[in-house]
């Protein structure tokens, strides 16, 4: 990936005229701002880690991740976050040795994975620390064993999601683990932010996957996970799964596979948000379930038809994909009220569900403020926490005058309840960042005031720990600083992220 950007320059997005027209006369974007050369500080000394890289480069490519936020200190010139060097082990002894010399010396270290983070999981605290280490994770990049017996496979954290997926593919099986990210994106990532990919409704969350894991903590290794299930005392697995680097360093994680098959994607519009949301909840409920649900609402399907990503004409655009031989939903979505569209909006969405990230760039690049949150609630309360936070976001995104775009779709569904996905456009003010956020201040007070949990898969990092808190009350936060303690007893690992 380039600094502050997604992806390489020759993959960069170009507005089409009808995105920059409606950028102008609907939300009174006026243009670039200027942009300018990344800043860093002198590093502070570093001791002789392993594949130790204290270059320019190497510092300005591990300062932040990927949030809106990141994006726009990186442009402005500002590198508040950059570490002082970066460790490229390549073995789980060298995490092992990493930590060790981090403690005796006080240094700060932040595992980076592909670093997509838009949380700000990978903005460690400075302070209190003689420096602080980017450990690059990119150098354990092994199958380490699969085990078509049991579809299990064995992968060191580094391994990037599209060549897990091919080195899985190429044996016949799938991970089926599809995040927006999925193009940079680690294994070991997903593992420590308990990530979610879009067919997860056919493959499970990640955490539903691991069956086990390896990890360097400050305190010595963990091996967890001796069997498909078991009954000893509560799962450690999950102590690890979420822990954004706070409790260790993932450096293996054995994950449950399936044998590749096709799926089929269709395009489906409801009347209503409403209508759409009382169906995909009896596809939950009732089946049968796709491998991939997801309903946008009516300002989404606007702008997606508006911008040609989709020929929905009017109405909320859902997007059905089910494996081949699995059981067909079009009955039930025909008698749930839905019309179908065929197999184009399906095939659209396919083709372009990876090229947000490469739009927000430019986006940002035209002086428009765009971005993303999510959350899940339970079924009873999603219309409520829907039009709350959709309120949150346009009242403070629409103080400046011009009102913002705010679309959101459901993008995952359980059972009992659903995952809500915002994304905004607005006009670029004065200061962006702090523009986003009181929108974010905002949006989150929404989300906790309404009973949801702050998210659904981003991540605690450093920017939800304030709700994070609320959520999990002060015998939470405490049993989360007692962990800490037993896994980190130098208190080096990602400091300032998750704990509250
Ligand atoms: C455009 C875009 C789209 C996204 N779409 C999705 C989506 O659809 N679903 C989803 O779930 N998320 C999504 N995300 C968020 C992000 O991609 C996920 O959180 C992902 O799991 C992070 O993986 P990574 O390898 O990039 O980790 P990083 O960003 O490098 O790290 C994330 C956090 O985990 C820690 N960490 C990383 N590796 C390890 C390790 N081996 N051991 C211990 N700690 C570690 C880091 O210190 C950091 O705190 C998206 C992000 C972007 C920018």
């Amino acid at each position: 990936m380039t600094t502050f950007r997604w992806g390489a320059p020759a993959d960069a997005v170009t507005l089409p005229s009808t995105v920059r027209d409606l950028l102008t006369s609907a939300l009174g974007v006026t243009g670039p701002r200027p942009a300018a050369e990344p800043e860093l500080t002198p590093p502070a000394p570093l001791p002789a880690f392993p594949g130790l890289d204290t270059s320019t480069d190497a510092r300005l490519r591990h300062a932040g991740g990927m949030s809106t936020e990141d994006l726009l200190t990186g442009r402005s010139g500002a590198v508040p976050d950059a570490p002082d060097g970066v460790a490229r082990p390549t073995t789980h002894d060298e995490v092992v040795e990493v930590l060790r010399i981090a403690g005796e010396h006080r240094i700060a270290v932040v595992p980076h994975g592909g670093r997509t983070s838009v949380v700000g999981g990978l903005r460690a605290v400075r302070e209190g620390y003689a420096g602080v280490l980017a450990l690059d994770l990119s150098g354990l990049d092994r199958l380490v064993r699969l085990d078509k017996t049991s579809r299990t496979a064995t992968f060191e954290a580094g391994v990037a999601a599209p060549k897990a997926e091919e080195m899985l593919n190429a044996e016949g099986f799938t991970l089926g683990h599809f995040p927006q990210s999925f193009e940079f994106a680690t294994i070991g990532g997903f593992a420590a932010t308990r990530s979610s990919g879009q067919a997860s409704a056919g493959f499970g969350r990640f955490d539903q996957m691991v069956v086990g894991l390896r990890a360097a903590t400050g305190a010595g290794s963990l091996d967890l996970g001796k069997a498909p299930q078991s009954a000893a005392g509560p799962d450690l697995r999950q102590l690890l799964l979420g822990s954004e680097g706070a409790f260790g360093v993932v450096t293996e994680v054995t994950v449950r596979i399936r044998p590749l098959r096709e799926l089929t994607y269709t395009g489906w519009a409801f009347p209503s948000f409403e209508a759409g949301m009382q169906a995909v909840r009896a596809l939950a409920q009732d089946g049968p379930l796709p491998a991939v649900l997801r309903l946008s609402d009516e300002a989404e399907t606007m702008i997606n038809a508006a911008t040609g990503a989709s020929d929905a004409n009017g109405g909320c655009l859902a997007i059905v994909g089910w494996f081949d031989g699995a059981a067909d939903p079009s009955a039930r979505l025909t008698e749930l009220g839905a019309e179908p569209l065929g197999e184009a909006p399906g095939k659209a969405w396919e083709a372009g569900r990876f090229r947000a990230p490469y739009l927000r760039d430019a986006l940002l690049d035209a002086g428009a403020l765009a971005e993303t949150l999510e959350t899940a609630t339970f079924w009873d309360r999603l219309p409520e926490t829907y039009s709350s936070v959709r309120d949150a976001l346009v009242n403070t995104l629409g103080d400046a005058g011009t009102p913002p775009i705010v679309m959101c779709h459901i993008s995952h569904v359980y059972e009992t309840g659903a995952s809500l996905y915002y994304t905004v456009v607005a006009a670029q003010a004065e200061d962006p960042i702090a523009q986003w956020r009181s929108a974010k201040t905002a949006a989150g007070d929404a989300i906790s005031a309404s009973g949801a949990t702050i998210t659904h898969h981003h991540g605690v990092g450093r920017d939800h720990k304030a709700w994070y808190a609320t959520e999990i009350g002060p015998v939470g936060v405490a049993m989360l600083h007692a962990v800490k303690q037993a896994t980190d007893p130098h208190n080096v690992l990602n400091p300032g992220i998750l704990l509250p």
